[in-house]
């Protein structure tokens, strides 16, 4: 599932290939994708337009069009951009086509279908809509304001490491490898964290991330050390060379290593 980075790698994509092109023509192939609004009207706020600027918050990409609104883009469990000429080169399960003046073309792929399309007036509308905490990486979320947010969870650090209504951009996997790079357990009690693993879960969440952006989110061009590579049961663990663990925390299935992570 796109998590930040990967949303992140997504936004660079845009501003390369998206920004500043007359957007000639829009394709809804799946207009159950778009939230709150008609596909004609989506479709008549797009074409003669153009896109002018990109904003990533946590999961969300949100990108702002000439005529004022912005297109909020969520990726779901497997959503992703692609870039393209001709039309025999578009993906199977493309969603939302756009095609440029210039002759290039954007896609919005979503096999599943669980990914949202939509608009906004603007990005404040939507953050306060949806109710999304500060983006993981947002400068403001420092390390004191990360442990006095995260001092008021219950339940396990995994779940609220995922909790978007408490800060964004962390999902499943990214949980996993901010936990094992901290060597905290992911079912350890949010409560009973001193403050100190929480700072260095802070820590390890800023470096994850932006290491996870710097491999372009390719699992295979991760750093050495990461856990991302070997999310598979009785997999190596790339500290200690134990054997990897699956284990359900909070209903989503986590991979840890017993050995490394202590509650
Ligand atoms: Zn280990």
């Amino acid at each position: 599932m796109p998590e930040l980075p990967d949303v992140e790698v997504f936004r660079r994509l845009f501003e390369q290939k998206a920004l500043n092109l007359e957007i000639a023509e829009v394709a809804v192939n799946s207009p159950e994708m778009l939230v709150g609004i008609e596909a004609d009207a989506w479709r008549s706020k797009l074409v003669g337009s153009q896109f002018t600027e990109t904003l990533r918050h946590g999961k969300h990409l949100l990108t702002a069009l000439s005529g004022g609104a912005w297109v909020v883009w969520h990726f779901g469990m497997s959503g992703f951009f692609s870039v393209f000429a001709r039309m025999d080169e578009e993906p199977p399960h493309d969603r939302v086509r756009i095609d440029f003046a210039s002759g290039s073309r954007l896609g919005y792929s979503c096999q599943r279908k669980l990914g949202e399309v939509g608009l906004t007036p603007s990005p404040d509308t939507f953050l306060k809509e949806k109710g999304l905490g500060p983006d993981a990486l947002d400068p403001s979320l420092d390390r004191s304001s990360f442990v006095r947010s995260l001092s008021t969870k219950r339940g396990t650090i995994k779940s609220a490491l995922m909790d978007q209504k408490l800060l964004a951009g962390v999902g499943n996997v990214y949980s996993d490898e901010i936990l094992f790079q901290a060597s905290v357990y992911p079912g350890a009690r949010t409560s009973d964290l001193q403050e100190e693993r929480l700072a260095a879960i802070h820590e390890a969440m800023r470096r994850v991330l932006q290491q996870a952006i710097d491999a372009g989110a390719d699992p295979q061009a991760m750093p050495e050390g990461f856990l991302l590579p070997r999310r598979e049961s009785d997999a190596s663990c790339p500290r200690c060379g134990g054997s990897v663990e699956k284990k359900k925390f909070s209903g989503r299935s986590g991979f840890y290593c017993p050995s490394c992570q202590s509650v």
